[in-house]
Parts: structure tokens; C-alpha cells; sequence
């Protein structure tokens, strides 16, 4: 399970902490609904949602704007006898067995010495095989051992494993852009056997058997992260992912692939199929992800705008971003398991809700307009930084499979922010002096860094 709930937060001009639930409690996760989902009905003459909590308290008639941070709100850190027994069968001391009793130990000592011969001789036979396929190789170009290893290598098929795998591995990177020692390696194989397999001697053929499945192995186990975890897998953004991660998931299986080499150069060809295919959808997801944060960007607001135009810039970016918003409370429905951090370090005024358990939440944000001073932070235009903020957690949570990817460590609020700011237009000043006092949302450069490693390259590791 894999709930996490985000707001967004300002602090409240005189640093003192907002006990309104001014969430901007956003759960992402969930299927993505169809993109011409309806909105609520504000228009351009909409009526501004006004809070359905009549008795709401409201701040300070003059409450500054400017000085709203969107602090670390209520949900901001996401963030579970037997010796002394009497022995039977045993003589007692100096009672002498009978001649039957011998004869019957005898039959049994030797019966149990047989036993346990045979049992041994079955546990060495079986860990022989596995090396068989190995040694196979080594006997397949000398005659001279007759062996009768049960899988007989050839050197043209020593050499189609290595071309297999090679092709398989073909574009594997280490995380720096080298190539793997273990892909180099395979490389010279290959050349040596473009020159002629018939050549190989049989401790060659052994050894590019054993590079093959080294690098296979090798191979797999950088793949695995990326593209065997569920956190990546499962955010199913259009519905059509499902017979691709099934596909997927039953391909990363390596059982046997350390022991025959033919049999993993064939199954990591399976395996680079379906990962082809894979990432074949989470290009075009990203390229279509990235197009409509193009769009988001060029939405924006200067500090006077309207409510009027606060609201007609929220429906565009949302539109864009094929993404629906509603209103509720700051603990709006997100799952069973949803975490909800109440700090009181700031209010939040919109949330994102990720979950694992549906896909029902992530084409959703939700504005808190129970919050106390909802009536004045509807018509300011931090609201759609706030909401830039929101459709930054969801962006990062299709690219990664989760809003908290193992490379944000514990900042992922700045980043979210820093992702806001660089991708989709997200007002940086503004947002700072709304989110004053609230440190887990101040970006830093490195937050800037990580934020562009999550959107160029889908980098959601270290
Ligand atoms: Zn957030």
C-alpha cells in the first residue's frame, strides 16, 4: 500500500501557525479519468464555491496576501523433557543383546549405511547437474573426454548465445553512461567469434559461456529496478497497461539463467521484448505528459489578477492536464490507508491524493474550501501556484510510480515545488512568500536538480 496524501500550505502573515485546514490535500493514483471530464460548473460567471461550512471562522479581514506561505501543512511529511526421556529399544547397562538382537542391529546399521550412501549419492548427482551444461561446453570441441554430459554445447552455439545476449543487453548503461564491464566483455566474445567459432578452443567456449549468463544476470538485475518494480508499474494512466505489465512481469523470472546459457540468452530476449514494449508506453505517456505541462507553463497569473481570472487559469491548467478538481475538506477520501500528517505548521488549501490501492484518485485535485480562510485564498493567485503545485505531484508520480520516489530523500515538497517552478510555470516568488516559515517547501538548487532528473530521464533512483 502506498497512500500519500499532499497539500498545499501557506503560512499566515505573522509566522503564526494556521490551525485552518487550508489543505491542499491531493491524493494521486487511480485511473486517470477521460480527458473532457466534466468540471464543476464555474464558468466565467461561476459562483466562486463558497464553503458549505457557513460557521467556518474567518481571519482577519485584512489578511494580507503576500505574506501566505504555504507551509508544511497539516500533511506534509508522509509523511507500519526430552533428555531425560526414557530411551526404548536400548538394553539397559549390562543386559547383554540377544544373538537375534545383533543380527537385527547389524541389518539395520547396514540398512541405514545404504541409505544414507544412496541419499548422498543422489545429493551430489543432483548439484552436478546444473554445472553440466557448463562443462558441456568445455567437451564440445574435444572429443577426446567422451563425456556424457547431458547438454552438449556447440561452438556456433556458444557463439548465438553471446550474439543473443549481446543483442538482448543492446543500449545497457550504467547509471554514469558507461558501458558495463560485463556488456565489454561480451563485445570481445563476439568479435572472437566472428572470426572464426570453429577455432575456439574448448576453455574458450566455456568462458563466453560463462560471460553470457554473467552478463545476463548482470543485465538483469539493473533492469529489474526500473522496470520489475510494481511502484513503476502500476500507475495505470490510461487503462491499456494492463496486458503490458502482466506481460512484463511474467518475463522477469531468471530461474535457470545461471545455469544454461542458451536458455537465458532465450528468455532475456523475452525480457527485452516486453521491456521494448514498455517503455515504448512510457514514452509516449511521457512525451503526452510533457506536452501538456508545456501548456500549464504559459497559464499564469500577475499578482492582480481577478478571482474571475484566478479561476479561468485553474480550469485551463486542469483542462490541460486532463485532470478534474473538486472541493471537499482537508480530509477528503483517499483510501483507507492515507496518511495525513496534521502539522499545524501552515493551512492547506488543495490536495493530491496517490494512492496504490485505486487509480480512482489520479486525475483528481481537490480544493479544501472548509478551510477557514477559503473565502480570500480562492480569489488570490497563489491558488494556481498551489495548483501547479498539486499537478506536480501527479506528474511525478506517472513518471515514477509514486509521489515519493527513492531520489527525492526527504524533500519532497521542495522538489514537487522545484518540478512546479521549472515544468509547469509554477510562480517561485509568489509561492515563497505564501509558503514563508515553511521549510519543506523551500527548493533549493539541488531540488531543482532532482526535479529535472525525474522529468528528462524518468530518473527516479539514485
Ligand atoms: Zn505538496
Amino acid at each position: 500500500m502506498n497512500d500519500q496524501q499532499y497539500h498545499s500550505y501557506y503560512s499566515r502573515p505573522d509566522g503564526s501557525p494556521s490551525n485552518a485546514p487550508y489543505g491542499d490535500t491531493s491524493r494521486a493514483g487511480g485511473t486517470v479519468p477521460a480527458a473532457g471530464s466534466p468540471h464543476p460548473p464555474y464558468g466565467a460567471n461561476r459562483p466562486y464555491p463558497d464553503s458549505p461550512y457557513p460557521n467556518a471562522e474567518y481571519p482577519n479581514a485584512g489578511y494580507p496576501m503576500d505574506g501566505y506561505p504555504i507551509g508544511p501543512g497539516a500533511n506534509a511529511p508522509f509523511g507500519p523433557a526430552m533428555a531425560s526421556a526414557p530411551h526404548r529399544g536400548l538394553p539397559g547397562p549390562g543386559a547383554a543383546p540377544s544373538a537375534a538382537r545383533r543380527r537385527s542391529n547389524v541389518i539395520a546399521i547396514v540398512a541405514f549405511v545404504t541409505a544414507i550412501a544412496v541419499l548422498v549419492g543422489c545429493a551430489v548427482a543432483l548439484r552436478r547437474v546444473p554445472s553440466a551444461s557448463r562443462t558441456a561446453a568445455q567437451a564440445s570441441s574435444g572429443s577426446a573426454q567422451g563425456t556424457t554430459a547431458s547438454v552438449t554445447l556447440s561452438a556456433d552455439q556458444v557463439c548465438a548465445n553471446v550474439t543473443s545476449a549481446m543483442s538482448s543487453i543492446d543500449g545497457w548503461t550504467k547509471s554514469d553512461g558507461s558501458a558495463p564491464d560485463e556488456l565489454t566483455v561480451l563485445a570481445n566474445d563476439r568479435t572472437a567469434c566472428g572470426s572464426g567459432a570453429s577455432d575456439l578452443t574448448a576453455d574458450q567456449l566455456s568462458t563466453m559461456s560463462s560471460h553470457t549468463t554473467d552478463a545476463l544476470l548482470a543485465w538483469y538485475s539493473a533492469m529489474q529496478p526500473r522496470y520489475g518494480s510494481d511502484t513503476t508499474l502500476n500507475y495505470q494512466l490510461d487503462g491499456q497497461w494492463s496486458d503490458e505489465t502482466r506481460a512484463l512481469k511474467s518475463a522477469f523470472s531468471k530461474d535457470g539463467w545461471q545455469d544454461d546459457p542458451t536458455y537465458a540468452a532465450e528468455q532475456a530476449a523475452k525480457l527485452r521484448t516486453s521491456i521494448d514494449s514498455m517503455q515504448s508506453h512510457l514514452d509516449a505517456t511521457f512525451s503526452d505528459l510533457h506536452g501538456r505541462e508545456n501548456a500549464v507553463a504559459g497559464i499564469v497569473l500577475n499578482d492582480s489578477a481577478s478571482e474571475a481570472d484566478v479561476w479561468n487559469a485553474i480550469d485551463s491548467a486542469t483542462q490541460a492536464m486532463g485532470v478534474t478538481y473538486a472541493f471537499g475538506s482537508d480530509a477528503a477520501d483517499c483510501g483507507d490507508a492515507a496518511s495525513q500528517d496534521e502539522t499545524d505548521d501552515g493551512s492547506a488549501i488543495a490536495s493530491f491524493c496517490f494512492t496504490d490501492a485505486t487509480t480512482d484518485h489520479r486525475n483528481t485535485i481537490t480544493f479544501v474550501n472548509d478551510a477557514a480562510d477559503w473565502n480570500e485564498i480562492k480569489a488570490n493567485p497563489f491558488l494556481l501556484d498551489a495548483t501547479k503545485h498539486e499537478l506536480a505531484h501527479r506528474s511525478i508520480s506517472i513518471v515514477c510510480g509514486t509521489t515519493e520516489p527513492n531520489i527525492v530523500g526527504t524533500r519532497t515538497e521542495a522538489v514537487t515545488n522545484a518540478y512546479s517552478f521549472t515544468y509547469l510555470g509554477g510562480d517561485r516568488q509568489r509561492s515563497e512568500n505564501m509558503q514563508a516559515g515553511l521549510e519543506d517547501y523551500q527548493v533549493q538548487d539541488q531540488d531543482i536538480q532532482v526535479a529535472q532528473k525525474i522529468h528528462d530521464s524518468g530518473t527516479c533512483r539514485w
